[in-house]
């Protein structure tokens, strides 16, 4: 029979566990193995309920459906008395509509965490995860339900979202979402046969009219001007902002070319009336590129420089026309695109694969290595191994090229264990507790026996795991996210740390995040690349921080190259930051070298908070 302090205990326990604080979990335990069997006295009850309530989760215990007690968090997170809900039904605390569910889920928890909605006294809605565990009050089952609230780590989620899609200002699809668009119309087209039109518009003079509005009054004509395009628009269309002052367009509608140039006259029509802003008349007019799929390209690579190329041409006229893309005005445009998509030596991936196989014994893949500083005082913690391969005739070729190729050829196991080798070899040439960061492709995790090649590697060549991190990208989650989630444990049992690479990329899900035991968010390049140059992109850093904040996480922002984006980042407080301003990827990973970049001596971190105002 447990007493009520114990139930509390228990809880707290199950809490602790849930939230992985296995060592506070661990003490925990102790303390409570030591009070269990003997009289427990009333300090240690006190000191119980407090441990309790000093709990960031909510934790409710409830028999035949009837709450017995809460703890502060749970009392806070519904906006309820502990005193007051004692005796009340526990399904109370869902939404009427969602009694049935949620008594279901409390009769027979699931074994994994599971989601629900829940309504506070004010009756808004609260969204939580729940953990529910059997345990036995005065010799009757009774149950134990952690919650923990992740209404704001859904928020941040839908924010990230929307940023990551749509554009801050016009409220219009971004590029991202456009060119995705605009590969599913091409695949539904591939099999109805259909056709697609696809528009690049700018508008003519927009750095004038820009100059003499201010940014603010420039930004107001753009929303108009898509607006007003918008309203011309059937469902199945898209309009998206594609940068400053260039739209995209698709048309997905059968006989797209003829209603293609029919809309583009009506386009150009509507945008001509003047617009008045800031109380100035303006006339405004467009350039219009149209490129046709299949007619004019393929894919959504080659039809966006389709469409480029007559946007050109439409602005080579002069303002105010509209330009359907030609093969043979674009002859010497093709061969010039093949040319530079592809060096010549890099054709042939049949051939490329074949030289792969022997390039390890050949000596010719090698590793670099880039640093990562702690983004607070621009001290050295640790290198990020990046794979090379020097080929005999074609020379450097790119990991972005022939790590797809191995994973291809099944040549990415052996290419993956001579890396994490020779980068836990080097890290062992540094002193102190410098980290090694290593890529991992995710054809690697579905290998079973990984952590145990990655222990002897460790074993082989002294390195602590707790010195080792793997990074992943976001697609290795999505291919199979159950599969995922017990390698990356098995990874994590054996000491190394996990990190998420080029987060924003793909498809950012929170809810992969909060399963997986990640300690690190590698905001991916991009998007420090936009900064100050895309409005989305400080907003889309700043939620990605949020809700990292939010799961514990640290981030590394990659790809820094200017001392503005550094002072950003270091203004909003990201952890670590890595790029070519700091330190480009070398061949040996020279501590000497590094620790001091490039000489220069930082203003102090305060003084930066403050220049940023
Ligand atoms: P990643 O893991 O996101 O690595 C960072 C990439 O950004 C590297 O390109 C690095 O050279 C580049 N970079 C670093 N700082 C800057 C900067 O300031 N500006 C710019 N523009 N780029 C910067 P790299 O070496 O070409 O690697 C590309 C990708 O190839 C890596 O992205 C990683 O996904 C993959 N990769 C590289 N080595 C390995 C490997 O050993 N195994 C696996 N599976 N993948 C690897
Ligand atoms: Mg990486
Ligand atoms: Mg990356």
């Amino acid at each position: 029979m447990m007493s009520f302090t114990e139930l509390l205990l228990v809880a707290l326990l199950l809490a602790l566990v849930a939230l992985g604080l296995s060592v506070a979990a661990g003490w925990a335990a102790l303390v409570w193995q030591r009070g269990h069997g003997a009289a427990l006295e009333t300090s240690y009850q006190a000191w119980a309920r407090h441990l309790a309530d000093a709990a960031f989760d909510g934790l409710i215990i409830h028999q035949n459906g009837v709450i017995l007690q809460m703890n502060n968090a749970a009392s806070r997170m519904l906006g309820r008395r502990a005193r007051e809900m004692m005796g009340q039904p526990v399904a109370n605390l869902a939404p009427p509509e969602a009694v049935p569910a949620f008594r279901a889920l409390l009769e027979a928890p699931p074994p994994e965490i599971a989601e629900f909605t829940l309504l506070r006294a004010d009756q808004t809605q609260l969204i939580v995860q729940l953990n529910s565990q059997t345990i036995s009050h005065e010799g009757q089952p009774a149950t134990v339900t952690a919650i923990r609230d992740i209404s704001q780590m859904k928020a941040d989620q839908a924010q990230i979202a929307r940023l990551l899609h749509y554009d801050a200002l016009t409220d219009l699809p971004n590029r991202k979402k456009f060119t995705e668009s605009l590969a599913a119309a091409i695949a539904v087209n591939d099999k109805d046969g259909g056709t697609t039109a696809l528009f690049q518009i700018d508008l003519d003079q927009f750095k004038e009219m820009n100059e003499r509005l201010g940014r603010a009054g420039g930004d107001l004509l753009l929303k108009q001007v898509a607006d007003r395009m918008n309203a011309l628009l059937g469902l199945e269309d898209m309009l998206a902002r594609l940068g400053g002052d260039k739209f995209g367009l698709m048309v997905t509608s059968t006989g797209a070319p003829n209603r293609a140039v029919h809309l583009a006259g009506q386009l150009e029509a509507a945008v001509n009336q003047p617009f008045i802003v800031e109380g100035q008349l303006l006339n405004v007019s467009m350039s219009i590129g149209i490129a046709v799929y299949p007619d004019h390209a393929t894919d959504v690579d080659g039809l966006m420089k389709a469409g480029e190329f007559a946007l050109k041409q439409a602005g080579r006229a002069g303002g105010g026309f509209c330009h359907m893309f030609s093969h043979d005005e674009a002859a010497s445009f093709k061969s010039g695109f093949k040319r530079d998509n592809f060096r010549p030596g890099l054709t042939d991936p049949q051939r490329l694969a074949q030289d792969l196989r022997g390039a390890i014994a050949a000596g010719e893949i090698t590793l670099v290595y880039q640093p990562v500083f702690r983004a607070a005082d621009l001290s050295l913690t640790g290198f990020e191994a990046l794979a090379r391969w020097q080929h005999k005739q074609d020379g450097m070729v790119p990991p972005g090229i022939f790590i797809p190729l191995a994973e291809q050829a099944g040549l990415i196991h052996e290419i993956g264990a001579f890396v994490l080798e020779t980068a836990c070899a080097e890290a062992m040439r540094h002193e102190g507790n410098l980290k090694m960061a290593v890529n991992l492709s995710p054809l690697q995790l579905r290998d079973a026996d990984l952590p145990g090649r990655i222990k002897a590697i460790l074993l082989r060549t002294g390195l602590p795991a707790s010195r080792l991190e793997l990074e992943v990208t976001e697609k290795l989650l999505i291919d199979n996210a159950p599969a995922a989630a017990r390698s990356l444990q098995a990874l994590r049992a054996i000491g190394v740390s996990l990190a998420l690479d080029d987060f924003g990329t793909g498809y950012s899900s929170v809810s992969y995040l909060c399963d997986f035991p990640f300690a690190r968010l590698k905001i991916d390049r991009r998007f420090i690349n936009a900064l100050g140059e895309d409005e989305n992109a400080e907003a889309i850093i700043s939620a990605i921080l949020a809700l990292a904040g939010n799961l514990r996480l640290e981030v590394t922002a990659e790809g820094v190259e200017t001392e503005a984006q550094l002072t950003f980042l270091r203004t909003n407080a990201v952890h670590h930051v890595q790029g070519f301003l700091l330190g480009q990827p070398a061949a040996t990973a020279s501590v000497a070298a590094v620790s001091l970049p490039r000489g220069r001596s930082l203003p102090a971190l305060p003084a930066l908070v403050n220049a940023a105002g």
